[in-house]
C-alpha cells in the first residue's frame, strides 16, 4: 500500500480529510453519535419516492427548480438566492470553493471540524480564535482583519448559538473588507437565531442549511445555500465544474415532499426540543455539567470522570455518543437526542456508570 503512495498527487497526499462519526454495522446500537432525527421522514417523502422511482432513466433537473421554489416560498427569498447540494457539505465545500480558495478564513477553535478540512482541500489559511470559557463566541474576536469567516450556528459541539446582532457585527467586518460571511445552520431548526433577515441588507453573507436533522433525511444528502443571487451564481460555477448534474431525482422529489410537510418536521422538532429539556435535566441531577442548547444534542461532561471512560462504558452498554480528541473538550460528550424511549436508557446506563449503588 505505502508503495503505491506515489501514484497520488502531492495535493492528495497534503489532505486531511474528515472522519464521520461511526455508522455501527452489526449490532443495534442506540445511536446518540451523529445527530441524525429519531423520527421517520414525512409519510409524502416515502409516496414521492415511489413515484420518482419510475423516471431514473431521465437525468434530473440540474437546477433543483421545483424544490428551489418550494424553499424560496419557504424563506421569503427569491428562488436565484437558493442552491441545492448534496447534503449540506457538499454546499459548504462549494462554499470554501467559491468563497475562501486561496484566501484566509477565520472561525471558532472548538467548532464543526469539516471546516479545517475544507480549507486544506482549498488552499485556505484557516485561522481560529477560542470561544470563551462557557463555551459561547464573542462575535469581536471574529472582527477586523482581512478574513473571511465561518461559524455553525448553532455551534457543534458545544450546541450554543451567536445571537443575531453579534452575527451582524461579524457581517459588516467581513463586509467592509469584501469577505464572506457563512453561517452553517445545520441545527437552526431547534434553537437559535437564523441569520436569514441578514440577506436583506448584507450581500456577502451565506446561510447553509441540510435536510439531515429536523426534516430526518440524513440518508439522502440534501443541503442548500442561501445568499444573494451573485454568490449563489459563483456556487453553480463550482457545481457545474464538478458534478453538472448535482442533485438526483430521488432526492429532490423527497425533500421537495418534506417541504410540503413542514407541520411534520415542525412536531418532530418539538418532541426533539421536549426530550432535550428532559434529558438535560437527568444529566444534571447526576452532576453532569450541561451547556444549554440550541441544537439537537447536548454537550455535557462530569467533573469525575473521563469522557474516554464515560464513552467507552456506555458504548458496552450499547449506547454510541460523540467525544472529541481536542485538548478543550476530551472530557465532555456530544449526545445526540433521541426519541424518549432512547433518552429514557441513556439515562439509566448513566446511572449505573456515575452512581452505582
Ligand atoms: N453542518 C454541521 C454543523 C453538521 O454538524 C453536519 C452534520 N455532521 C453537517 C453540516 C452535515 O450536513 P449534511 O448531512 O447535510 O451533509
Amino acid at each position: 500500500m505505502r508503495k503505491q503512495r506515489k501514484y497520488l498527487s502531492e495535493w492528495t497526499q497534503a489532505l486531511q480529510p474528515w472522519i464521520p462519526g461511526e455508522q455501527p454495522r452489526g449490532r443495534r446500537y442506540i445511536k446518540l453519535n451523529t445527530n441524525e432525527s429519531p423520527f421517520s421522514p414525512a409519510p409524502g417523502v416515502i409516496t414521492a419516492l415511489q413515484a420518482e422511482a419510475a423516471q431514473l432513466r431521465l437525468y434530473p433537473d440540474p437546477t433543483c427548480a421545483a424544490l428551489r421554489k418550494a424553499l424560496a416560498g419557504l424563506h421569503g427569498i427569491a428562488p436565484e438566492g437558493i442552491f441545492v447540494g448534496n447534503g449540506a457539505n457538499e454546499a459548504l465545500a462549494f462554499c470554501f470553493a467559491a468563497f475562501f480558495a486561496g484566501g484566509a478564513v477565520r472561525g471558532a477553535d472548538i467548532s464543526y471540524g469539516f471546516f479545517a478540512t475544507l480549507a486544506k482541500l482549498c488552499g485556505t489559511a484557516y485561522h481560529t480564535v477560542p470561544v470563551l470559557e462557557d463555551f459561547s463566541i464573542d462575535p469581536d474576536s471574529l472582527c477586523g482583519g482581512n478574513f473571511g469567516v465561518a461559524l455553525a450556528n448553532p455551534n457543534t459541539p458545544t450546541s450554543r448559538a451567536l445571537p443575531r446582532g453579534g452575527l451582524r457585527s461579524i457581517a459588516e467586518s467581513c463586509a467592509a473588507q469584501g469577505k464572506v460571511l457563512l453561517v452553517d445552520e445545520a441545527y437552526i431548526s431547534f434553537g437559535g437565531e437564523s441569520a436569514l433577515p441578514l440577506l436583506e441588507t448584507l450581500d456577502n453573507v451565506v446561510i447553509v442549511r441540510t435536510f439531515s436533522k429536523a426534516y430526518a433525511l440524513a440518508g439522502l444528502r440534501v443541503g442548500y445555500a442561501m445568499a444573494h443571487p451573485a454568490l449563489i451564481e459563483g456556487l453553480n460555477k463550482v457545481r457545474n465544474s464538478f458534478n453538472p448534474h448535482g442533485v438526483d431525482r430521488l432526492a429532490q422529489a423527497a425533500a421537495l415532499a418534506a417541504v410540503y410537510d413542514t407541520a411534520y418536521a415542525e412536531r418532530c422538532v418539538a418532541a426533539v426540543c421536549a426530550a432535550r429539556l428532559r434529558f438535560a435535566s437527568g444529566l444534571k441531577a447526576m452532576g453532569f455539567t450541561v451547556l444549554p442548547s440550541d441544537a439537537n444534542f447536548v454537550f455535557a461532561r462530569h467533573p469525575n470522570h473521563r469522557g474516554d471512560a464515560l464513552q467507552s462504558a456506555l458504548r458496552s452498554k450499547g449506547i454510541l455518543v460523540r467525544r472529541f480528541d481536542e485538548p478543550r473538550i476530551v472530557d465532555w460528550l456530544r449526545i445526540t437526542i433521541g426519541n424518549d424511549e432512547e433518552m429514557d436508557k441513556a439515562i439509566g446506563a448513566l446511572k449505573t456508570i456515575v452512581a452505582p449503588r
